[in-house]
């Protein structure tokens, strides 16, 4: 009798890499996904001509599974100019690395967001970091981001106006408690490579892994309901034999497949994207809420950083408002509109909203001691595997290292199998 196939539920980068992995050790696998697309969180949806990422985010270049794992040159990727602008006392001011956007420098050097010895910090961490490998950062002693900032010795200003909106874009959490790891796995990402988005939305990045892997070994709306012993249920009724399983769904989906598995608590986000006549900034960079009051976290213009997000009528803004604070739709876009028109002015009237999206489980909390073992385990039973971002850390390079080490591990228990 045929080897039953090792059946992998969820088509988001975990799953995706866990079968590119075991199609090159040459393990028969197939995905079972329950939506309609291969991708998971990273979704791209196209309004009115626009390419609208379902939640703001960006592929930063030096992750080193992705280097591994993507061709960047098929991805046609547009970078983001490194740094930010901050939007604080009623203007914008440039905290860019002036090593890498000499533009920037004197605006930098003379901007009110932080001290001298705040920005001279900030180069002193990046060099530090660039010599710290990112398993030794993982391994480290962890603590909460913001008792790390202030043992780092940046001013109370400076991590109120750059770091909160900074680092809280990125944890979607502004209380900065995500583990010093987290902070320091992608300050040295950002120092190394680029924030990026591809010509096509971030979702090509899952469809270029899709492809590389063949559509034939994944199939799209088949959600699973239950998993018993080497036996994968289908919402249709249909039952699967599997020679192996591998949950890789987002943590909460994956502990209601698996009784056993305790609570993931998440971060949520919500993303509002409008059309605007006239772009607010001409510049690819993020725009950070300095001002320690109001909703909005940050807003940019995808148009300026990849002109393919765009529908060649307007321009492209997209706003971030961490959590999920508001009833509707409507009340979400009066309140950022509001609070808009005191950075950009009037213009902000004309804006026309394309999309609301509401990312309830965007993340896993990551407070520490959630990942104090950087890599928890991806063997549950002897035929049972879990992965996902999860099991090392949110972020697209957590997702896709998360998936090789299952299917490593899947191979290991399928070798040992075949030694008894
Ligand atoms: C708004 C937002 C912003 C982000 N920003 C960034 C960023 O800037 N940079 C970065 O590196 N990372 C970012 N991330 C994190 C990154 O996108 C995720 O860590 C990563 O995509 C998670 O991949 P995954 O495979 O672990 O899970 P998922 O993408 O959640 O994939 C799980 C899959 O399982 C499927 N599934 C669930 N239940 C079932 C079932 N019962 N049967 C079959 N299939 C099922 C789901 O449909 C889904 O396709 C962001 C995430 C969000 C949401």
């Amino acid at each position: 009798m045929e080897t039953p196939p090792v059946v992998i539920v969820g088509a988001g980068l975990a799953g995706l890499a866990c079968a590119l992995e075991l199609k090159q050790r040459n393990i028969a696998a197939l995905i079972v996904e329950a939506s309609d697309r291969v991708g998971g969180r990273i979704a791209t949806d196209k309004v009115d001509g626009y390419l609208l990422d379902r939640g703001f985010q960006v592929l930063l270049t030096a992750y080193p599974e992705c280097q591994k794992l993507l061709d960047y040159q098929t991805l046609k990727l547009g970078n983001f100019t490194p740094g930010a602008l901050v939007f604080k006392d009623d203007n914008l001011h440039a905290v860019a690395d002036p090593t890498r956007a000499p533009l920037e420098l004197f605006t930098t050097l003379a901007s009110p967001i932080g001290t001298t010895l705040d920005k001279m910090k900030v180069w002193l961490l990046k060099e530090d970091l660039l010599e710290k490998p990112v398993d030794k950062i993982f391994a480290q002693q962890e603590t909460q981001t913001i008792d790390e900032l202030k043992r780092l010795g940046f001013t109370s200003k400076f991590i109120e106006s750059f770091f909160r909106p900074f680092l809280g874009g990125i944890f979607l959490e502004n209380k900065l408690t995500t583990t010093n790891k987290m902070f320091e796995f992608v300050f040295n990402m950002f120092s190394q490579g680029h924030a990026a988005l591809p010509a096509g939305g971030m979702q090509a990045i899952p469809e270029q892994l899709a492809t590389k892997l063949g559509t034939s070994r994944i199939r799209l709306k088949t959600r699973v309901t239950k998993i018993n012993d080497g036996v994968v249920e289908l919402e249709s009724g249909e039952k699967l034999q599997a020679s192996a399983i591998v949950v890789a769904t987002e943590g909460t989906d994956a502990s209601k497949l698996l009784n056993d598995l305790p609570i993931i608590e998440t971060r949520a986000v919500t993303c509002l994207y409008y059309e605007a006549s006239k772009a607010p900034i001409k510049q690819a960079m993020l725009i950070l809420n300095g001002q320690g009051t109001g909703i909005v976290n940050n807003v940019c213009v995808p148009t300026n950083v990849c002109a393919s997000y765009g529908s060649g009528k307007g321009h492209l803004v997209s706003v971030s408002v961490l959590g999920n604070p508001f009833e509707t739709d409507e009340s979400a876009n009066d309140a950022v509109k509001s609070e808009l028109k005191t950075w950009f002015g009037s213009d902000v009237d004309g804006w026309k909203l394309l999309a609301v999206y509401r990312v309830l489980n965007a993340l896993p909390d990551q407070t520490p001691p959630k990942i104090e073992n950087p890599e928890r385990s991806v063997k549950l039973r002897s035929n049972l595997f879990i992965c996902g971002d999860h099991r090392d850390n949110a972020s697209i390079n957590g997702a896709l290292v998360s998936g090789r080490r299952a299917a490593q591990a899947v191979a290991d228990s399928i070798n040992h199998a075949k030694k008894i």
